[in-house]
């Protein structure tokens, strides 16, 4: 059920395009991205600028794919941050097959970048 795509690096350059596409922002390299990886403040500003990425509950990086709990109440980027909250036997039975409310997610419908189709 998980299938993970993306690195970190695939982040910090996902959010690079993202920006330069939509220009919330003066445009920022990924290195001067990756250097914000542990400002929660940042992030949390940006998020509110972009709608493409989320902020893991647990560790505060960004993430483009990873766990998203009751529809979008919480949401975690690995396994491991996953597990600071509930056990895998707790995310399948909300997981449901697909069925229930929290899911594994690599895809955010509005991004720039998804749309132009690169
Ligand atoms: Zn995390």
């Amino acid at each position: 059920m998980i299938k993970k795509k993306y690195t970190n690096n695939d982040i910090y350059e996902f959010l690079h395009k993202e920006i330069c596409l939509t220009k919330v922002m003066p445009d920022m390299t990924t290195d001067e991205l990756r250097a914000k990886e542990s400002d929660p403040y940042f992030w949390k500003n940006l998020s509110e600028l972009l709608e493409c990425f989320r902020i893991c509950d647990a560790c505060h990086k960004p993430m483009i794919e990873g766990f998203c709990i009751d529809d979008g109440a919480e949401h975690y980027c690995s396994p491991d941050c996953l597990h600071t909250q509930m056990t895998n036997e707790e995310f399948e039975e909300q997981y449901d097959n697909s069925n229930g409310t929290s899911y594994f997610t690599n895809r955010y419908e509005d991004s720039m970048t998804y749309k132009k189709g690169e």
